[in-house]
C-alpha cells in the first residue's frame, strides 16, 4: 500500500472548544478532512468547566457561520440571536449538536501530549518543510498513539493553566500547600457544596478582570442573604476611572454591567478593597490563611481565596516546532502588538487572520483562546475569523485567506494589566482607548459589537 501524501493526511485540530469545532466546520466546506482531538469526554469540555457562568456575548456573536452552514440541514436553529447563553447553554446547544454533526472526526479522550515534524526535532533543517506533523497523543485508558498530520491547528485554549496567586506571575509561598483554600475559578454558588464553602465566610478575590467582576457580584448576592459573607478584593492597582471596566460606555452591554455589578458589591459594603497589594506568600493562620504583600503588609485572616489573575498558553506540548511568539503576550508575533493591552484598547485591536497568525514553523497554527497568548482580551467572534483564513488559505485560497471580514469595535474603557499596574497610574486613561472601530465588514448575520474582555 502506498503512503498517502501529505496533502491527503487529515489536519488535525486540538481541542474541540468553540473555536476548534469552528475549525473543522471551515475545514469541511473547504473539502480538507479534520481530526479533532479533545482531552475530555465531550464538546466544550473547557466551557462546561463554566457552564453556570452567562455570557456577556449574545448567541449572535458566538456561533460560526461555517458551522451554522453545516447544522441547518439537520433542522438546527440559532437561539435567539439577542439573548445571552450560559457556558452550560453554549456547550449543550450548539457545540454538542456541532461535534455530532462532525461524527468520527472529533475523538474524545485524546490529549495531546506532543507536535512535532515527523523525524526532525526543533534543530533539523533538512527537508523540513516537506515532513507532515506527528501528533502525540494519550487517551483516557494511558494509551499512546501517534497521528500523521498535513497541518496542526491548535485550539486548545488556556483554561487549563490559570495565573497563580503570586504578585510575579510565580507561584506565592506555600500557595501550592494551599489549595484545600484556593479557588482558580468562579465559583458555582447554585451547587450547594460551593455555596457553603463562601457563606458566611471571608473570601479575597484577586484578580481585575471579568471573572473578578462576576464573582464580586455572585458574593454580593450571597451577603444579602448569608450573614457574615463578605469579600475582600484584592488588587495590584489602585482604584480608578477605569477599574470597573467601560460600564454604560462598554458596547458589550452585558460585559459593561458585570463592572457596574462588582461597584456596586464595594460600595454597598459586601466587597472592601485592598489595593497596591501584591501578594508574595500565603500562610496559615489556625483555619484561615494570610495573605503577605511583597512590602510587607499582612492582611487580616481570610477563610477563602480566589485566584482570578487570567490564563496563560501552555506551550510544553509544541516545544519541538520554531514558534515565532512575543517574548511577553506569548502570542504569535505578528498579532501580539494588535492584542497588546499596554497599547491598544479592545476597540483597536484590529481583524487579523493567517498572515498575523503564522509562525517560522509552516503548517502549525495557534487560534482561539491560545492565540492572544497571556491578552486577556479574546472574543469568540474573532476565533472564528482566524479559523475562516487560516483554512482558506491551506485550501489554497489566499485572496480569502487575506481578506478580513470582521469589525470589531470600541469599548469603553480598557486597562491591560501592564499599562495599570501600578497604583500611581490607576487614574491613567487607556493607551489608545475608545478609538474608533475598524469599519471592516462582518461576515455574520448581527453586527459584531464586540470588543475584548478586559
Ligand atoms: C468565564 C468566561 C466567559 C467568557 N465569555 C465570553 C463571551 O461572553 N464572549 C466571547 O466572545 N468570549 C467569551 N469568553 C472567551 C472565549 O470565547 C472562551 O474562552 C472560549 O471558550 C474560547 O474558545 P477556544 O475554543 O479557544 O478554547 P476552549 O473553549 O478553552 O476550548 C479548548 C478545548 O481544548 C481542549 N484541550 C485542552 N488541552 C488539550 C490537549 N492537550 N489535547 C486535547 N484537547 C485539549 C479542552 O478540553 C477544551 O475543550 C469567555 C471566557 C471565559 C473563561
Amino acid at each position: 500500500m502506498t503512503a498517502p501524501t501529505t496533502d491527503q493526511l487529515p489536519v488535525v485540530v486540538i481541542g474541540a472548544g468553540p473555536i476548534g469545532l469552528a475549525t473543522a466546520a471551515h475545514l469541511i466546506l473547504r473539502g480538507i478532512e479534520p481530526l479533532v482531538l479533545e482531552a475530555g469526554p465531550s464538546a466544550g469540555t473547557a466551557v462546561r468547566d463554566w457552564a453556570h457562568v452567562r455570557l456577556f456575548s449574545p448567541w449572535a456573536e458566538v456561533t460560526d457561520p461555517a458551522a451554522e452552514k453545516l447544522l441547518a440541514p439537520t433542522g438546527w436553529t440559532r437561539p435567539d440571536a439577542a439573548t445571552y447563553p450560559t457556558g452550560g447553554d453554549w456547550a449543550e446547544r450548539y457545540l454538542q449538536p456541532l461535534a455530532d454533526l462532525l461524527g468520527d472526526k472529533v475523538r474524545y479522550g485524546a490529549t495531546v501530549t506532543g507536535v512535532a515534524r515527523a523525524g526532525r526535532d526543533r534543530i533539523v533543517d533538512a527537508g523540513r518543510d516537506e515532513q507532515p506533523f506527528t501528533v502525540h497523543l494519550r487517551t483516557t485508558v494511558g494509551r499512546e498513539e501517534r497521528i500523521t498530520a498535513r497541518a496542526v491547528i491548535d485550539a486548545s485554549g488556556t483554561w487549563s493553566t490559570p495565573g497563580p496567586l503570586g504578585a510575579d506571575g510565580l507561584p506565592a509561598l506555600h500557595e501550592k500547600t494551599a489549595t484545600d483554600r484556593i479557588a482558580y475559578r468562579v465559583p458555582d454558588l447554585n451547587d450547594p457544596a460551593v455555596r457553603a464553602r463562601y457563606t458566611g465566610r471571608r473570601t479575597a478575590v484577586v484578580g481585575s478582570g471579568a471573572s473578578a467582576f462576576t464573582t464580586l457580584a455572585l458574593l454580593a448576592d450571597l451577603a444579602k442573604e448569608e450573614n457574615g459573607t463578605h469579600a475582600v478584593w484584592i488588587l495590584r492597582r489602585g482604584i480608578g476611572t477605569n477599574t470597573y471596566g467601560g460600564g454604560d460606555a462598554d458596547q458589550l452591554p452585558a460585559r459593561g454591567a458585570l463592572g457596574l455589578r462588582a461597584k456596586a458589591a464595594v460600595e454597598a459594603g459586601h466587597a472592601s478593597t485592598v489595593t497596591g497589594f501584591r501578594t508574595q506568600a500565603v500562610e496559615r493562620e489556625g483555619d484561615q490563611l494570610v495573605l503577605v504583600a511583597e512590602d510587607g503588609r499582612r492582611l487580616d485572616p481570610i477563610d477563602e481565596v480566589i485566584v482570578l489573575t487570567g490564563f496563560r498558553p501552555d506551550l510544553s506540548f509544541l516545544s519541538e516546532l520554531r514558534l515565532g511568539l512575543d517574548e511577553r503576550l506569548q502570542a504569535p508575533t505578528a498579532l501580539a502588538p494588535l492584542i497588546d493591552p499596554n497599547v491598544h484598547s479592545c476597540g483597536t485591536v484590529y481583524p487579523h487572520g493567517v498572515n498575523e497568525l503564522s509562525h517560522p514553523e509552516q503548517g502549525i497554527y495557534l487560534v482561539g483562546m491560545k492565540s492572544y497568548g497571556r491578552a486577556p482580551t479574546f472574543l469568540a467572534l474573532t476565533g472564528y475569523e482566524q479559523a475562516r483564513s487560516i483554512t482558506a488559505a491551506l485550501a489554497g485560497d489566499q485572496e480569502a485567506a487575506e481578506r478580513v471580514e470582521l469589525t470589531l469595535p470600541d469599548t469603553g474603557v480598557c486597562g491591560g494589566a501592564g499599562l495599570f499596574d501600578e497604583p500611581e497610574n490607576a487614574q491613567r486613561s487607556g493607551g489608545g482607548c475608545c478609538a474608533a472601530p475598524s469599519t471592516l465588514q462582518i461576515g455574520i448575520g448581527a453586527p459584531a459589537t464586540a470588543s475584548g474582555g478586559c
